[in-house]
């Protein structure tokens, strides 16, 4: 063998094995359009092994309404050009389509004389999802109502959308490529070491809210939220920010915070106004059952007067929120032995509930601490009602005090409905109330939140422990030193 022959032998090993290891599909085939050479490539992406597919006519891989390319790549190579890039759509052997980029060179004889075509076809289907998602992606920056950039590292703003244009009055050529404290109002330049700190350490930064400056010099407040934006290799190399203009928002809460302190007003004034008849037929139901003796009648009027007892009760629950709600509950501290309360709000609790037994277990003999005397009582009085009210079925309460270390603590324990883990949270919150089917007991879900006030503003803490069916126990804190 002559060495000529022998490379050009070399040559078209190599050339057959590029072909055979080739990604893209390479075909080849005559000026008829005759398929001569099919490579795994081509058996992979249109389905046909190279038995089936050799000695075809190249329509077996062209759909229908597709042929007329057929005729104009034939005739470019024909005439000896190449067609290059060209997008389409082939059909696969189970009928499926398949984007791909067709690149076609003539192949010619010895004589230079064209004999047919060798194709590449890659197959494009990825790149085209990933151009259909850009472009879906692209489509909603642009509509979003809020502002979406995104800028470098080094805070230089590289996109902007159209509501950016809108919200700052920047277009897109005055923005892009300038700093980013183009819109920052100089005392909040801060904000952006801040930001891009996060942001470079792969944090996101939430509703942030801030206020920026529009391109007339007038300030927006928004809410914004900035993301790190990660390159293939994982690299942070700039950060996206979505900021929303919360003006509206702002107006809307100031007004509401404007209705709601209204409201509080006249819920205090009208709990206000309600005291004043409330205590003075209090006051002649009293003067009335002294005047009368029969038994009956002095029966329906003590009746009369524990209902008008606890209609006050009410009253004073609501305007004790209102005030806690303005900041104007005080507390009027002195120096008290809350033992002593404990017993008689017991004794008061036990002559108005004859039915329950009310046990203290302590082995304290007195602890003297410094606090609102009155208010505490009132605490008292709430945990111990609401442990006779939810125990339908039970008629016993017990009550634990005892000193543990700077703190007395104080429990009170019934047998009663108990209260679900999930709702035990949410108890101390103003106007909650356990929905429960089976429990009648009315309320107004104001007790255990004013409980909650009266302990903490002593700087306590106050909790629950219960168990559904089992019954419950109320603890509560103070410090015995400074409450
Ligand atoms: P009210 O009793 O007026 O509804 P509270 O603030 O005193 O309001 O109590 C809030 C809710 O907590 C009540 O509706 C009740 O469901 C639950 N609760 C309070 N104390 C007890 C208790 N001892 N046992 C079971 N549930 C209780």
């Amino acid at each position: 063998m002559s060495e000529d022959l022998w490379i050009l032998e070399e040559k078209q090993a190599m050339l057959a094995a590029i072909i055979m290891s080739s990604d893209d599909a390479i075909i080849s085939k005559t000026l008829d359009g005759i398929i001569t050479s099919w490579n795994p490539a081509a058996e992979r992406l249109f389905g046909y092994d190279a038995k089936e597919a050799i000695g075809q006519h190249i329509t077996l891989i062209i759909p229908d309404d597709r042929l007329n390319e057929e005729k104009f790549i034939i005739r470019q190579i024909a005439s000896g050009k190449k067609v290059d890039h060209f997008e389409t759509l082939r059909q696969r052997k189970n009928g499926q389509l398949v984007p791909i980029s067709l690149t076609i060179s003539p192949v010619l004889n010895s004589k230079g004389k064209v004999i047919g075509a060798s194709k590449i076809a890659r197959d494009i289907s990825a790149r085209q999802q990933a151009d259909e998602k850009q472009a879906r992606l692209a489509a909603i920056v642009d509509t979003s109502d809020d502002t979406i950039l995104s800028k470098t590292l080094n805070g230089i703003i590289t996109s902007w959308n159209k509501a950016a244009v809108r919200m700052f009055g920047f277009s897109e050529a005055e923005a892009i490529g300038r700093h980013i404290s183009l819109i920052i109002p100089e005392e909040r330049i801060d904000e952006e070491d801040f930001i891009i700190g996060e942001i470079r350490k792969g944090n996101k930064v939430a509703h942030f809210q801030t206020i920026r400056q529009r391109k007339d010099g007038s300030l927006v407040p928004i809410s914004l939220s900035v993301s790190p934006i990660i390159d293939k290799n994982g690299n942070i190399i700039g950060a996206s920010k979505i900021a929303r203009d919360i003006s509206g928002e702002q107006e809307l809460y100031r007004k509401l915070k404007e209705i709601n302190a209204k409201k509080d007003e006249f819920i205090a004034l009208a709990s206000h106004e309600l005291k004043t008849p409330l205590t003075s037929i209090n006051g002649y139901l009293q003067l009335l059952e002294q005047r009368i003796s029969d038994k009956k009648s002095k029966d329906f009027v003590q009746k009369m007067r524990h209902q008008v007892t606890r209609l006050t009760e009410l009253v004073d629950d609501i305007l004790d929120v209102s005030k806690i709600e303005a900041g104007k509950l005080k507390l009027h501290k002195a120096e008290f032995d809350i033992l002593k309360v404990v017993k008689n709000t017991i004794d008061l609790i036990a002559n108005a509930n004859p039915g329950h037994q009310l046990a203290l277990h302590t082995s304290v003999k007195f602890c003297n601490l410094k606090g609102d005397e009155h208010r505490i009582e009132q605490l008292l009085i709430n945990l111990l009602t609401n442990a006779i009210r939810y125990s339908p079925d039970s008629n016993k309460v017990e009550i634990f005090v005892s000193t543990e270390q700077d703190d007395v603590k104080i429990g009170v324990k019934d047998f009663g409905l108990g209260i679900s883990q999930e709702k035990l949270p949410n108890i101390f919150s103003r106007f909650y109330r356990v929905d429960d089917s089976d429990t009648s007991v009315s309320g107004l879900g104001i007790g255990l939140y004013l409980c909650y006030e009266i302990v903490t503003r002593h700087h306590g803490m106050i909790w629950a422990e219960s168990k559904p069916g089992f019954g419950s126990t109320f603890w509560f804190t103070l410090p015995i030193k400074d409450s």
